[in-house]
């Protein structure tokens, strides 16, 4: 390769930005591989009711190990794949694969899936999701989306009429990361969510922060007063789970209940299980 000869004004960043283009290239030819061969996989995280401690549904969660690099983070390549258009066939894939096994579940367990706002934008869900609930035979009632504000701000009104067709066929749809966004207010009003999930910003700096209790509770508060249920992220500890439960929110996600876990099969109940604050066995997601 040609060294560039007393190349007159020498960038500092040339390198390592290099490093970094053809480091996503790689990595996209790799995840569309990894695709291509099935090699791609979907763990299950726990969701349950706190006052009744009963298990109400899994959250879908993709993983990939790449064959050199070891486990890559959904954080690190679902971007790269909304950058190139990957994540149509990628998000369609780990809808079909939740919604099969999904299926097998007993008591009529949900199975929440994310979706990106590429998705939103550019695929026709309504549609694609219509043919995947006759093609899998999962009820739409047993199915949730999970969306980020980021998915409804590009083009509001295009997200709304798509978010009623897709509740139309019974399809339920959940707000991610609520309070992380920059227009919460306006979004709960507008759409018609069947859940608010509280970022575990919140929870993880719930531990005797008057101002996070003080700001749980108005979300909680808002949440009863539209009628929408509100689902903690990220619950680590017994006393965040205290917290919560004292307060009246309705549902909890989080390390305490189970870590995401390659299971089809729907799990006995985490309280139950992982009243000790031990996660439940058979986990071997610990990358977070
Ligand atoms: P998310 O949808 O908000 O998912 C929750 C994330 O928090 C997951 O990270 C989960 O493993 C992690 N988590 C759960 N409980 C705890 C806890 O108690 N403590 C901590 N520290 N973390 C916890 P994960 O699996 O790495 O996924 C990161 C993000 O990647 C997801 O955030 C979601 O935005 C995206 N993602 C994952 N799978 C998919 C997918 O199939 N499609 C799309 N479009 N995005 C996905
Ligand atoms: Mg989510
Ligand atoms: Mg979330
Ligand atoms: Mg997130």
């Amino acid at each position: 390769r040609a060294k560039s000869e007393g190349s007159p004004t020498p960038c500092f960043y040339d390198a390592p930005l290099d490093q970094i283009i053809r480091d996503r290239r790689e990595l996209a030819n790799d995840l569309r591989r990894a695709i291509d061969e099935n090699r791609l996989e979907v763990h299950y995280q726990v969701q349950a009711s706190i006052a009744t401690q009963e298990v109400t549904g899994y959250e879908a969660l993709l993983r990939w190990t790449h064959p050199e690099r070891g486990p890559i983070s959904p954080s690190v390549f679902i971007p790269i794949a909304e950058e190139n258009g990957l994540i149509l066939p990628l998000g369609e894939w780990v809808m079909r694969r939740a919604c099969t096994d999904a299926v097998g579940w007993e008591n009529d367990l949900k199975v929440a899936v994310n979706v990106s706002p590429v998705q939103l934008a550019h695929a026709d869900l309504p549609r694609l999701f219509h043919q995947i609930m006759l093609d899998t035979g999962l009820p739409p009632r047993r199915l949730e989306i999970e969306l980020t504000e980021t998915a409804i701000m590009a083009d509001r009104a295009h997200a709304l009429h798509v978010l009623r067709q897709i509740k139309a066929l019974g399809v339920g749809v959940a707000l991610d990361d609520f309070g992380t966004g920059y227009s919460s207010l306006e979004t709960l009003r507008a759409f018609p969510f069947d859940k608010i999930k509280l970022d575990r910003l919140f929870v993880s700096e719930l531990d005797g922060s008057p101002e996070t209790i003080a700001i749980i509770r108005a979300v909680l508060a808002l949440g009863k007063s539209l009628s929408i249920p509100v689902l903690a992220e990220g619950i680590e500890t017994d006393l965040q789970l205290d917290v919560l439960r004292r307060e009246g929110c309705d549902e909890a996600q989080g390390f305490l209940l189970g870590y995401p876990q390659p299971v089809s099969a729907a799990g006995p109940s985490p309280f139950i299980e992982g009243s000790d604050g031990k996660p439940l066995p058979g986990r071997n997601d610990l990358s977070n």
